[in-house]
Parts: structure tokens; C-alpha cells; sequence
């Protein structure tokens, strides 16, 4: 943990820059523990014009590790307010894609991206928007940006044409699209907003989405949205789930971009189970399909962890570490449930100690009892394990000859 303003001075001193200049903002401390591994081959930017706003779209106790592994943004908020520096904010972090703004294209290039955890349509809690009012109010000073440059990403992001649009559009993703509201912004003490969307009014891009059109810009879009594809005019959205299909509401209003990605998940009311990359017709999709986004990222703490690699077990574990569903590995083998050890025996596990939340243990593997007798077809999933010479090895990559008597197996409940 650093003091903020050290840091920023030492940007400012740097660049030459009158230390005086620096604003008397509240210090802000920032957590040093996800630094993503991806920082040192950055390039520094050039430039820094915008400071582009993100939801991550799943908790933080996945999304945290996602954002450092790929180096996905300079800071990240997690559910308590706590700010963490995942790439440093003089080098380019891989945070908007596809995007455009002003005639401009590749936004990372010449920006400062901030993820916070939580979901584009759902509240942030008060100390998520007191840090980032904090956060931001620091970029602000140290790039000299003004309050109409701070955007969402929904803002910047576009898609190229697809299945569903015939042109460039806007509307790829609705990722941090509250922080385009008027109320949010009064909170975050941003004074301005953009009141038009530059690239749709000079014919760049076309909009694609309604309803973001009018939450980011508070009307109907600036432009004519000419040759978009046909029957995609929203009407007013369905009431219920937002995330399920029905009529005014298919997998593109839902998934946008991600629709037909392998990340983004299909149940179907009957139970069956589709990957974007396995529908055929998005437009035969019956009401009453869920639809998640980013299940690939969620699933990531369906795997395990390791103390010491991803981190302390109590961070690992957060409220489950004493659950019987949690499952620790020793270095040596051992296996212990969460529910039979105690809080302070969490706080000594060892450094190789390996973590899986949410496990049901099946087991001893006999010659009378094959693996499928403890979970039956789940037994060669990628998220099943086998410990099998003190190695976690998944299910699908097991030789099922080779599975030794007195193994035991862990899968998901
Ligand atoms: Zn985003």
C-alpha cells in the first residue's frame, strides 16, 4: 500500500511539473496485492485525454484475478471500496477493445481505464463511488482531463457489423453504462457530460441500441440511425430478469458482442445448456432463456487456488472458508474440509496449500467403485479433480486405466 500522493508527485516531478499543483484530495491508498504480471511489457502512452469507466460484470473475487492476469485496467474497485493498482497508469492497459470516440480509434491508447465490481444495471455500494470519486478526482489532476472527458465504456466501445447490424454501431457493450447518468455522475462530482455522441452525429457509427442511447445522452440518438439492420428497434425493455429472453429482449439486448462468444451461456427453459459459439439461430432462441455473459470468467474460481499464487487463503476463501464445501489440499496431500478446521487454522495454512470452493469429495476410487459411481458423467469434466501423487489432475485430461485404487476425487457441487 502506497501513499497516493507520492505517487502522483513523483508522475508530476517527473514530467516537470510545479508539485504545488497537486490538489489537497483526501489520500486514497491503493492495494498493491493483484499487480498484474503484464505491467513491465507495457508501453508507456503518449497521451492521456480520457479516463474511460468499467463494470466488471462479475464479483470481484474472480474479477480481480482476471483484470491482473491480462492486465485489463490500471485500477480496480473492488465490493468494499478497496482500490487496487493492476497495471501502472503511465503505461497502456488492455481495457476497451474495439473502440472509438471522437474520430479516434484503439481508446487505450490514450486513456486511463478504471474497473469497478459490480454490473453495468445493478447500484454500486457508497464506498465503490467514494473511492472512485477519489480516484478519479486524482487522474483529473494528474492528466488535466475535463469532467466530459470521464466516460463509460459503453460510451467508446463499437461493434463492427455482424449478424445483427449492418454497419460500424454503437452499442457493442452496455459495460459501466450507469456511470453515463446524470445521478451517478452528481455523485462522482462530475460536472459535465458528453451531450451527444461524436461518432454517431458525423455518420462514423450507427446506434445500435436504443436504450443505451438514452441512458448515456438522456434522449433518443443524435443522428438518424440509417440502414441498421431490420427489426432491431427495441420497444419499451420487459419487465422481469433482464438477463432472460423474451419478446423485445433477444440474445443480442442481453450478450450485445459476447452473444455468440464461447464465454457467454445459454439455459434453455427445458435445462439444456448452450455455448454462444454452439447456437446456429440466434433468432429461434425461446422465452425463458437465460443468458449469462462472461460464465467462463465466474468459472474461474471453480477451479482452484493456491495459497501463496493467488494470494491468502482468508482472501481466497472470503466467507467460505469453514464451509464443508471448501476443500483444502495440504503440500503433503492431506485433505481437510473447511468444516473441520478453525478460523485461526486458516490463517496458518501453508504456502502451497491448494483451495477448491464449492467441492462436493467423492471417493476412495476402488475397482468396485469407478469414478462415476461418486458423480456419474461429471467425473471427466474439466472441473472435476483427481488427486493422484498429490496432483490436482483435471477430468478430462485423467486416463481413467491409470486412476489408482484409494484415489479420491473432488467435483463440483
Ligand atoms: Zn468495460
Amino acid at each position: 500500500m502506497r501513499d497516493w500522493r507520492r505517487v502522483c508527485a513523483g508522475v508530476l516531478a517527473a514530467a516537470g511539473v510545479w508539485l504545488a499543483a497537486l490538489p489537497a484530495h483526501a489520500v486514497l491508498t491503493l492495494n498493491n496485492s493483484f499487480r498484474s504480471p503484464r505491467n513491465k511489457e507495457r508501453e508507456a502512452r503518449r497521451s492521456t485525454t480520457l479516463i474511460i469507466l468499467h463494470t466488471t460484470e462479475a464479483p470481484s473475487r474472480s474479477a480481480l484475478r482476471k483484470v491482473s492476469d491480462l492486465g485489463e485496467c490500471h485500477f480496480c474497485i473492488d465490493e468494499a471500496g478497496r482500490a487496487y493498482r493492476i497495471i501502472d497508469h503511465r503505461r497502456v492497459a488492455f481495457h476497451s477493445g474495439r473502440s472509438m470516440w471522437n474520430g479516434k480509434a484503439n481508446v487505450d491508447d490514450f486513456s486511463i481505464g478504471i474497473e469497478v465490481c459490480g454490473y453495468h444495471n445493478k447500484p454500486l455500494s457508497a464506498a465503490q463511488i467514494q473511492t472512485l470519486s477519489e480516484l478519479i478526482g486524482e487522474m483529473k489532476a494528474v492528466y488535466k482531463i475535463p469532467d466530459q472527458n470521464v466516460l463509460a465504456h459503453s460510451h467508446v466501445a463499437y461493434g463492427a457489423p455482424n449478424k445483427w447490424q449492418a454497419r460500424s454501431h454503437r452499442g457493442r457493450k452496455r459495460c459501466g453504462m450507469q456511470f453515463g447518468t446524470t445521478a451517478l455522475r452528481t455523485r462522482l462530482n462530475l460536472k459535465a457530460k458528453p451531450p451527444f455522441d461524436p461518432d454517431v452525429r458525423a455518420g462514423r457509427l450507427v446506434a445500435a441500441d436504443a436504450e443505451l442511447a438514452r441512458t448515456l445522452y438522456g434522449s433518443a440518438p443524435a443522428a438518424p440511425a440509417r440502414a441498421a439492420a431490420p427489426a432491431r428497434t427495441a420497444p419499451a425493455a420487459p419487465a422481469a430478469d433482464a438477463n432472460v429472453i423474451a419478446v423485445g429482449r433477444g440474445a443480442w439486448d442481453i450478450a450485445r458482442d459476447a452473444y455468440d462468444d464461447p464465454t457467454t451461456l445459454y439455459l434453455f427453459p427445458d435445462g439444456t445448456r448452450k455455448r454462444g459459439d454452439q447456437i446456429l439461430n440466434f433468432k429461434l432462441l425461446p422465452p425463458g432463456t437465460r443468458v449469462t455473459v462472461n460464465a467462463a470468467a465466474d468459472n474461474r474460481t471453480e477451479t482452484y487456488q493456491t495459497v501463496g499464487v493467488n494470494g491468502r487463503a482468508q482472501d481466497i476463501t472470503g466467507k467460505e472458508s469453514l464451509l464443508v464445501s471448501t476443500i483444502y489440499v495440504y503440500p503433503d496431500g492431506r485433505v481437510v474440509r473447511g468444516s473441520q478446521i478453525k478460523a485461526e487454522d486458516v490463517l496458518k495454512l501453508p504456502y502451497g496449500t491448494r483451495i477448491l470452493l464449492g467441492y462436493s469429495m467423492g471417493g476412495p476410487v476402488t475397482a468396485g467403485k469407478p469414478a462415476s459411481s461418486f458423480c456419474g458423467g461429471r467425473w471427466r469434466a474439466a472441473d472435476t479433480f483427481f488427486l493422484i501423487s498429490n496432483v490436482l489432475v483435471p477430468g478430462n485430461k485423467v486416463d481413467d486405466a491409470k486412476i489408482p485404487a484409494g484415489t479420491l476425487l473432488f467435483y463440483k457441487n
